[in-house]
């Protein structure tokens, strides 16, 4: 007991030096038509209320989730009001959600970690991720959006599941005598340590740039692919930054090399969060990708083996059409670069929670969405090349 108070201190000292949201709220806004989408748009211009679009404005179909920092949020209220547009509270006060996070987490530091002794249950630090010729291949990356701690947690989860799953599930057992499996589970890792240790809302990489006071790159628009075209900013301060150039970022680089190194990949799958979506090609233009009914009926077979579980309702569709332009992001590259089957899961969940999905959201979320996976691996091995 004495050291899990002297634990408990450590970290209470180390938590001071971290950004706090007391009284910091997220609202789920309701445009009503293109004149209130541009209000709404006009206030991401006024860079001293700090506000973070959690989920953008799009279109008057979606709702916008706004993190609206504590000082600011009468007078945000007030502008919306005056305006006429709808809005609820989805988060109160997000500090209470980061707090009963950090306990969580607490208790889950304190256990041992090992293959079967690791907690699942968990998000984890950056140290406890620790973790193969040419056959054709599918590609998992989770983690490239810092604050998005749901990914990298249900892919140790995948992880261990496909390894364990082998010579068990007959199906699992014969997709891998066919093909290899490589995961990146832990894409953007210095964003995320830097979401455990000084802001829990950090989206983006953590390169410095000369002569901007702003750091980081958005990694899922430094991609080779419309790159920064529409749905991306060139503005070093915005979260959707592309970069100073395609490939600047050495987490995407790495990907980039590595896939094309390899050059028999056949899925790409990338998991972030949040809205439950599952997304194809192309972000960057409503031109359809050539195989899209093929792509389709897989992404609605993929949702239905999702739900058949738990009941979690997906949506799918391109991204362009399902929830904004958005250039230079991977599965547009990954789709040029001939892959096939390139999928974009946008997890649990529809925004109760948003970036703060529970602990115990984790080992559900990975199961259901392991059925959605596996259908896209099986669809792929059996329409190998
Ligand atoms: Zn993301």
């Amino acid at each position: 007991m004495r050291e899990l108070w002297f634990f408990l201190s450590i970290v209470l000292v180390a938590a001071y030096r971290r950004q706090t949201f007391v009284g910091d709220q997220v609202l789920r806004i309701r445009a009503s038509s293109q004149e209130q989408l541009a209000l709404i748009r006009s206030l991401e211009e006024l860079e001293h209320l700090k506000l973070d679009f959690w989920k953008e404005p799009t279109t008057p179909a979606l709702p916008i989730d706004l993190r609206v920092p504590g000082r600011h949020v009468r007078a945000v209220k007030a502008f919306l009001e005056s305006n006429g547009i709808a809005y609820s509270i989805m988060i109160k006060n997000l500090q209470t959600l980061v707090d009963e996070e950090n306990v969580s987490q607490l208790v889950s530091e304190l256990r041992q970690n090992g293959t079967y002794s690791f907690n699942y249950k968990s998000y984890h630090t950056l140290k406890e991720f620790s973790t193969g010729h040419k056959r054709p291949a599918v590609w998992i990356d989770s983690g490239i959006h810092g604050r998005e701690w749901i990914s990298p947690a249900i892919a140790i989860w995948l992880a261990k599941k496909i390894a364990t799953d082998y010579g068990n599930d007959p199906s699992v057992t014969s997709l891998l005598n066919k093909m290899d499996i490589f995961m990146a589970i832990m894409v953007n890792p210095d964003g995320y340590v830097y979401t455990r240790t000084k802001n829990r809302m950090w989206r983006k990489t953590m390169s410095k740039r000369p002569g901007s006071h702003c750091f980081g790159v958005d990694a899922n628009r430094n991609f080779d692919a419309n790159f920064g075209g529409r749905g991306s900013s060139r503005v070093a301060c915005s979260e959707r930054y592309c970069g100073p150039h395609v490939n600047s970022e050495p987490e995407v680089k790495a990907i980039v090399d590595f896939i094309g190194r390899h050059g028999n990949f056949t899925a790409f799958i990338t998991l972030h969060n949040y809205l439950q979506l599952l997304l194809y090609p192309y972000g960057y233009t409503e031109e359809p990708p050539e195989n899209i009914e093929e792509l389709d009926t897989l992404a609605s077979e993929a949702t239905e083996a999702l739900a058949s579980l738990y009941g979690t309702r997906y949506s799918h569709g391109s991204i362009i059409q399902t929830i904004n332009e958005s250039s230079g992001n991977s599965i547009d590259w990954s789709y040029n670069q001939g892959i096939k089957y390139s999928y974009a899961f946008e997890l649990r969940d529809e925004g109760q929670y948003g970036f703060m999905l529970p602990w115990n959201q984790i080992v559900p979320t990975a199961e259901e969405t392991w059925l959605a996976i596996k259908k896209i691996m099986e669809h792929a091995c059996n329409h190998l090349p």
